[in-house]
C-alpha cells in the first residue's frame, strides 16, 4: 500500500495522495460502520480522504450526543417519577400519640413514670418502715395492725395489683410507639433505596458513556487542529 502513493477516495473516485486521508482499516469501528452503511462494497484496504472522513466523524459525533441526552433524559425522567411517586405520608409518632391520648392513658404514663422512680422507691420504705414501727412499739398507743402485720400484706398485695396492669398499659402505648417509627423508618428507606439505585444508573451512565464520548470527541478536535496546522505549514512553504 504505501509503495503506491496516489489513491482513491472510495466517496467520490478522485485521486489523492496518501497523507491526505485515511485507509479504512485505521479508522475507529464505528465510523468504518458508517461508511459500510453508505458503501457496502467498501473494504478495510480502501482509502477515504479527509475531507469526506469528516463528515462520517461529525455525524458518529452527533449520533453519540443525542444518544447520551436521550439516554440521561430517561434517567432524570425515571428520577423525577421516583420522588414524585411517593404517596406515603410520614406521620409525626409523638404528635399523632399525644392526640389519641386519653385521659385514663395519661394518668397510667404518669403512674407508671412515678412508679418507676427512686422517689416512689424511698416513699414506699418510710411507709413501710413507718407502719412496722408504729405498730410494734404502739407509739402513740396506736395498734390496728400487730405482728406479722396481716393488714400490710394485704394493702402491698393490692398496690402490685393494680400496679401490674398500669405498667402495661404504659407499655403498649411505647410499643405503639415504636411500630409507628419502624413504619416510618421501612417507607424512607425504601425511597432512598429507590433513588440511590437511580442515581448509581446515572453516575454509571456519566461514567460508562457520557465521559469516553467527551473524550472521543476531544481526541477528534485535535486531529483536526493538527490538519489544519500542517496545512497552515504547507501554506507557508509554498509562499516561501
Ligand atoms: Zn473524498
Amino acid at each position: 500500500m504505501a509503495e503506491n502513493l496516489t489513491v482513491h477516495c472510495i466517496v467520490d473516485g478522485q485521486d489523492y495522495h496518501v497523507d491526505e486521508g485515511l485507509y479504512l482499516a485505521d479508522l475507529s469501528t464505528a465510523i468504518r460502520q458508517r461508511v459500510k452503511q453508505d458503501y457496502p462494497q467498501a473494504k478495510v484496504t480502501d482509502f477515504i480522504c479527509g475531507h469526506h472522513l469528516l463528515k462520517y466523524r461529525l455525524a458518529n459525533v452527533d449520533a453519540m450526543i443525542s444518544s447520551d441526552l436521550k439516554q440521561s433524559q430517561k434517567i432524570n425522567r425515571k428520577l423525577t417519577r421516583a420522588m414524585q411517586s411517593d404517596d406515603y405520608e410520614i406521620t409525626d409518632v409523638n404528635e399523632t400519640l399525644t392526640k389519641s391520648l386519653t385521659f385514663g392513658e395519661r394518668i397510667a404514663d404518669d403512674v407508671a413514670r412515678f412508679g418507676g422512680s427512686w422517689g416512689f422507691i424511698g416513699i414506699f420504705i418510710f411507709v413501710l418502715i413507718s407502719w412496722m414501727l408504729v405498730n410494734s412499739l404502739q407509739l402513740f398507743g396506736i395498734h390496728f395492725d400487730r405482728f406479722p402485720f396481716i393488714l400490710l400484706n394485704l394493702v402491698l398485695s393490692c398496690i402490685s395489683a393494680i400496679q401490674a396492669p398500669i405498667i402495661m398499659m404504659s407499655q403498649n402505648r411505647s410499643a405503639d410507639r415504636d411500630r409507628m417509627a419502624a413504619e416510618n423508618d421501612f417507607h424512607v428507606n425504601l425511597k432512598s433505596e429507590h433513588e440511590l439505585r437511580i442515581l448509581h444508573a446515572k453516575l454509571d451512565h456519566l461514567s460508562q458513556n457520557q465521559i469516553p464520548h467527551t473524550l472521543e470527541i476531544e481526541k477528534l478536535q485535535i486531529e483536526i487542529l493538527s490538519e489544519i496546522r500542517s496545512e497552515l505549514a504547507e501554506l507557508r512553504d509554498h509562499h516561501k
